[in-house]
This record gives structure tokens, sequence and C-alpha cells, in this order.
């Protein structure tokens, strides 16, 4: 549906006047696309506190194909700015992360992003805790003022620094536009198989994925996103959409698999169909049926708790048992800001969502362990597509600009972030929950 708010702002006149009424400007995102896959410009590569990732960050920044230098000159407007805070160890150390992004970070081009990478807080230095844990209330304060278009993360470095590529390429690309204001860690939390890809730009090539609910909105998009990666896809969703989802195939090159998720068989099913097995498992047919409790049949409860999460849960356990999900492969789940902040109407959806973060959590330690597969999850914010175009008017406008970006996401938005978590260079990222939403002001 199209945000013609967001279209007036880019207009002289609708520029002036929401500007004299003091009301959002959202500024136009620049996502990929195959004329400008990446920013051109400077990154800033700048450090407080003493590091010991100086030599290994400057290699992995240097894979961003951006112009990577330690200041910037006086007319320079960097496209991106890095700073290196994994060895912040107290308050003299945190108020350099301060005074390197003070003077910067005005002139940062507008679209542009700031990373700060921080340390896990240790559990036996608490001043070490402290001021790592201020690393997050810094990058979410500044998220919300920075505007612009501009987004800022924090990205916890548990292992080598290395492990961190596929994470800072990712947010220091157009890819991650809508991705503001979330802490990642990398590492640390029991890893998948890491391994670089061959090609950056197909990092998917000759590996096999499936998306649940991909006959349009996001699970289309997430299909169009890992073929676009190299993935051969097969897609899957009710019977019912069997007509557009063959479409969808037939679009992609890919396989359509027309079965309900809720079949007590669907993991036997779906392990049949791809023989050979699976290295990317998309969760992300959803569906929402809102009522307050007290006005809520049991029917409406347990229909959005079986697609959401009883469905997840079975088909996971059932791949995972037959050997389906290859090592190095990874599980994409899709959580939703409504499983974090709660919403009036949808306590079965927040508790399908809010269990889906608790699956993942659980999960992926062992999934790595006895599996090498990786479990995350993807919980958009307000993106458009026919679930929210549903939504009445002044609620749906709300939930656009409740955010720091002032507009609401797309699809190819929550597909990017699935399409980091399923790339084989993100083998140390399991058991993260990031949030597609624009830094919504809902749930934090
Ligand atoms: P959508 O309704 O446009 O698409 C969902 C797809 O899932 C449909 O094609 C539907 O047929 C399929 N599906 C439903 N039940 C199924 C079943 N039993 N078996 C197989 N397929 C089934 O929704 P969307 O907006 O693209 O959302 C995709 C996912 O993202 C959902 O899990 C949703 O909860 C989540 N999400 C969406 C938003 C948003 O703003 N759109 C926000 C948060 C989370």
């Amino acid at each position: 549906m199209a945000d013609r708010y967001l279209n007036f702002t880019g207009t002289a006149p609708g520029r002036f006047l929401t500007r004299r009424l003091g009301l959002p400007q959202p500024a136009p995102l620049r996502r990929w696309g195959a004329e400008h896959p990446r920013f051109e410009g400077q990154l800033l590569h700048l450090t407080a506190g003493e590091s010991a990732h100086a030599d290994a960050l400057g290699k992995v920044l240097a894979g961003t194909g951006l112009d990577v230098v330690s200041s910037a000159s006086a007319d320079a407007r960097p496209v991106a700015a890095v700073v290196d805070a994994t060895g912040v160890t107290g308050l003299d150390s945190l108020a350099e992360v301060h005074a390197a992004l003070h003077p910067v970070v005005r002139s940062l081009a507008a679209g542009g992003r700031v990373v700060v990478l921080g340390a896990p807080p240790s559990a036996d230095d608490h001043h070490q805790a402290a001021v790592q844990q201020g690393l997050e209330g810094f990058v979410r304060s500044l998220g919300k003022e920075i505007g612009r278009g501009r987004t800022v993360n924090l990205v916890r470095v548990a292992g080598p620094v290395a492990d961190a590529e596929s994470t800072l390429r990712f947010l220091l690309s157009p890819k991650s536009a809508y991705v503001s204001g979330q802490v990642v860690q990398v590492g640390g939390a029991g890893e998948g198989v890491a391994a670089a890809p061959d090609d950056w730009e197909r990092p998917l090539a000759g590996r096999t994925a499936l998306i649940t609910g991909a006959a349009r909105g996001i699970g289309e998009a997430v299909a169009e996103t890992l073929v676009r990666d190299g993935a051969d896809v097969v897609l899957l969703d009710v019977p019912a959409a069997e007509a557009d989802l063959t479409k969808v195939a037939e679009r992609l090159g890919g396989r359509a698999l027309p079965l309900d998720i809720t079949a007590d068989d669907a993991g036997e099913r779906i392990a049949a169909f791809v023989p050979d097995g699976l290295d990317v498992l998309v969760h992300n047919a959803g569906i929402t049926r809102d009522r307050r409790l007290a006005n809520m049949p049991a029917e409406r409860w347990s229909s959005v708790l079986d697609v959401n999460l009883a469905s997840v849960l079975r088909t996971t356990d059932a791949l995972l048992a037959a050997g389906a999900v290859r090592r190095g492969g990874s599980i994409v789940a899709t959580a939703s800001i409504a499983g974090i902040a709660g919403n009036a109407g949808q306590t079965n959806y927040a508790a399908s969502k809010a269990g889906i973060v608790g699956l993942v959590r659980s999960l992926a330690p062992r999934a790595a362990a006895e599996h090498g597969v990786t479990v995350n999850a993807v919980a958009p914010g307000f993106i458009e597509t026919k679930m929210t175009a549903a939504v009445p008017l002044f609620i749906r406008e709300a939930g656009r600009r409740m955010n720091s970006l002032a507009q609401g996401g797309l699809p190819v938005d929550v597909a990017e972030t699935t399409a980091w978590f399923a790339s084989p260079g993100s083998g140390a990222v399991n058991g993260q929950v990031v949030r597609v939403c624009g830094q919504s002001l809902l749930g934090a």
C-alpha cells in the first residue's frame, strides 16, 4: 500500500508544511538495487578504549568496498562510522565513544550507518559490564535522534572479529535500511559452521532454501532475495493459495509445495520433497485472528498458536531429527514486535510470536552443537503487506510513523535480514532475535 505521506514529504511544499507543523520527516530509504548494490564513499574507523581487534577489524572493513579512513577530512560526508568499543572497560574509555562520534555525527551522509562494536558484558567485572551495557542505551538513543534515514546498531563481538564480517557487511550496506537500534551478538552463543562464502554477492549458490508462506507478502520477498543470493528455492503455502504459489515459483525458477504447515506430517512431507536436504529453512507462514481476550473464542486462540508456533516447533523437530537440515545450514523463524511489546487484541498472536523468541534462544546452542545449524529470528515491525493493509487507517498510520525512521518497512527489508542470517558467513550469528522495525517505539 502506497505511503502517501512519505511521498508528500518528498515534495518541496510537503517538506515546508510538515517542518512548519513539526510533523515526522521520513527520509526515503536507499535499499539494495542491482544498479547500486553497496554504498560508496568514506567509512570512518574509530576506536574507543584499547582494542585487541584493530588490524583484524581493518581487514573486515576493507571488505565492504568503502574507503576506510581513521579521520574525516573537513568537507567529507562519510557514509558510515564504525566505533570499535570492544576495549571499553570503564567510564574513561566510555567517554571516548562520545569523543569519537561527537565531532562527526552531524556530517554523516543521509541514509548513512553508525555501527558500534562492543563486547559482551562480563559476568565477573561489573565495571566492564556497566559500560558495555551503557553502549546499548547509547546506541538506542542515537538511533532515535540521528534522523535523515540514518541507522545505528550495536554488534557485540564474543569471539574473533572475523566472525562479524557477514554482520558488518550487512549493517554497512543498503540491505539493512530498516534495521536500527538493534543489538546483535556474534559468537559466544554456541556456533554453527561459519564459512566465508566464495562469492559474497551469491553466498547461497548451490544451497537449497524452503520458505513457508511464500505465495505472497514477506515470504515471497524472502524467496526472491534468497534466489538473488544464489539459492534454489522451495516455496510452501496452503493448497488454497496454489495458483499464486505456482506463479511465484515460476517467476523465481523455484518449486512449489502446496501444503498446510499445520498438518501433523508436514515435516515428513517436506523431508520427502527435498530428499537431499535443506540448507535454509525459513518459517514465515503466519496468521492473525485479533480479539480482546474476553471476546476470543478458543478457536481463534488455537488457530493462531497452531500456525505461528506449534507448526514451527513440530516441523523444526521433525526436520532436525530426520537430518534434513544440512550442517552449515540455518533456520530462520519469524517473530514480531507484537511478541516483544504486546498489543491489545493480540494475546494469541503475541503469545505465539514471543514463543518463537523462546524457541530460538533455547534451541540455538543445541542445534549448533548437535546439527551444526544456526537458529535465529526476525521480528518485523510495521511492514507494508496485505496483513497491515487490513489494519484500520488510524492505527495503520500510527504504526507507520511510530519508529525512528517514521515510515513502514517493506517485505524486502525482512527478506534482507533473513538472507544475512541464512548466509554461510553468519555461522557465528546464533540465537539472535533482530527486529526489522525502523526502531519502533513499541517494545523499546
Ligand atoms: P501475509 O498474510 O501476507 O502472508 C502469510 C502467508 O502465509 C500467506 O501466503 C498464507 O497463505 C500463508 N499461510 C498462512 N497459514 C498457513 C499454513 N497453515 N500453511 C502454510 N502457509 C500458510 O503475511 P505477511 O505480512 O507476509 O507476514 C509474514 C510473516 O511475518 C508472518 O509470520 C507474520 O506474522 C509476520 N509479521 C508480519 C508483520 C507485518 O507487518 N506484515 C509484522 C510482524 C510479523
